[in-house]
């Protein structure tokens, strides 16, 4: 009763709108964005939208590898996963983790994998083969740097990756990664991605170029989406940095 009654008061105290402070590579050097708790309800719906077109369903299993850092849209896979009723495992998605991979992978065997990098791939094909691995696993979302290597053992991987404070996602028809066109603009210039924020966005950010080559696909795709579309030029495995 006592609990109840302190979330009841706790209920009623001003929360602070800002829900983390982003922070990403650009061209020019690191640039600051401020994400607030609305922004994050309205970025996870959009995930958990994009996961749904996945197959994505209760009862379903995820193993989510991701860095503290990058809570910014990690926050946003969580929700969705939480919506969508998916029971999840996290392990960081840093090279010296894959062990926790690998030991998730096993344990909870899961229906979809979000967030894989060529760090823990490198870290996994020593003891392991990649291609058996995840060929089985329905859904399988992956960084730019290890869609080219995951496909090439034979894993129908889809793009994941943060475009500065945004996140792109590839949708089942893998043919670039949708952003959210109600909150970011993307656009090119000189075969390098730029980003801005939309109207809707807090925090306003002009179009800074992101250095990543890529360009942008406009126009209906044929999952049905109106959102923009990002195809980046071929990572190697080993040029990881911006993964
Ligand atoms: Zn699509």
């Amino acid at each position: 009763m006592a609990r109840a009654d302190t979330l009841a008061r706790a209920r009623e105290l001003d929360h602070p709108e800002l829900a983390y402070l982003v922070r990403f590579p650009a061209a020019d050097g690191s640039q600051d964005m401020e994400l607030t708790w609305a922004e994050l309800a309205r970025d996870t719906n959009w995930v958990t939208e994009r996961l749904r077109e996945h197959g994505l369903a209760a009862g379903q299993k995820a193993l989510l590898t991701t860095s503290g850092f990058e809570g910014f849209w990690g926050h946003a896979v969580i929700g969705a996963l939480r919506a969508l009723r998916v029971t999840y495992g996290i392990a960081e998605a840093m090279g010296w983790d894959h062990r926790r991979t690998a030991v998730f992978h096993r344990e909870l065997d899961p229906n979809v994998v979000i967030g894989l990098s060529a760090e823990t791939l490198e870290g996994l094909a020593g003891a392991a083969d990649i291609g058996e691995m995840f060929r089985s696993t329905s859904v399988v979302l992956a960084r730019p740097a290890a869609v080219p290597v995951l496909r090439g053992v034979g894993v129908s991987a889809c793009m994941i990756t943060a475009l500065g404070p945004a996140l792109a996602l590839e949708c089942p028809e893998r043919s670039g990664a949708h952003v959210n066109a109600a909150e970011w603009r993307v656009a090119e210039q000189d075969g390098e991605l730029l980003i801005a924020s939309g109207e809707q966005r807090a925090s306003r950010l002009p179009a800074i170029p992101l250095g990543i080559p890529g360009r942008v696909i406009t126009g209906r795709c044929a999952c049905g989406s109106e959102d923009p579309r990002v195809l980046l030029a071929e990572a190697g495995p080993t040029s990881s940095s911006r993964s």
